[in-house]
């Protein structure tokens, strides 16, 4: 059975790249799943889990929003940020959802609403990853 190469990269790190047998992705239009052979494909990503699986193991990332990159069984993932469950800082976690709930709640009018939203849903997001939520 062919592999897919999988390379996940954010700004800081090559946080992945290995042989997998399928990858599970949050595109922006909904769910993708990529097994071997899959068609040629250019989606962006939303914030959300990238499930991989190889040999019956499945391991699981929280990635940022992005792009990904489908073509002759490699998987090229661009984000602006992956972690693995180890990886979350619980503690910054809670700091940054406190902050961006502030933001949201604040009557000031120069608040950027939607980034407030976007900060807010990423901090829980990330505690619920992690198991903290
Ligand atoms: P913060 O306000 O705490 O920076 P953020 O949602 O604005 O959070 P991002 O822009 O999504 O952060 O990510 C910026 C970088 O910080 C990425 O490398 C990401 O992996 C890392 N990062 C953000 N929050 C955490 C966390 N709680 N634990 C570990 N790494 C984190």
């Amino acid at each position: 059975m062919n592999k897919l190469t999988l390379e996940v990269l954010t700004p800081e790190k090559e946080a992945v790249n290995r042989q997998v047998d399928s990858v599970y992705l949050q595109g922006t239009l909904g769910r993708l799943g990529i097994l071997p052979e899959h068609t040629t494909l250019i989606s962006t990503l939303d914030f959300g889990v990238l499930e991989l699986n190889d040999g019956g193991v499945r391991e699981e990332m929280l990635c940022g929003t992005g792009l990904v990159e489908v073509a002759d069984n490699r998987v090229t993932v661009l984000v602006r940020s992956a972690e693995a469950k180890g990886d979350i800082d619980v503690e910054r976690a809670k700091q940054a959802m406190d902050r961006a709930r502030q933001r949201r709640d604040s009557k000031a009018e120069d608040i950027d609403m939607l980034r407030a939203e976007a900060s807010l849903a990423r901090a829980v997001e990330r505690l619920r990853f992690s198991g903290h939520q």
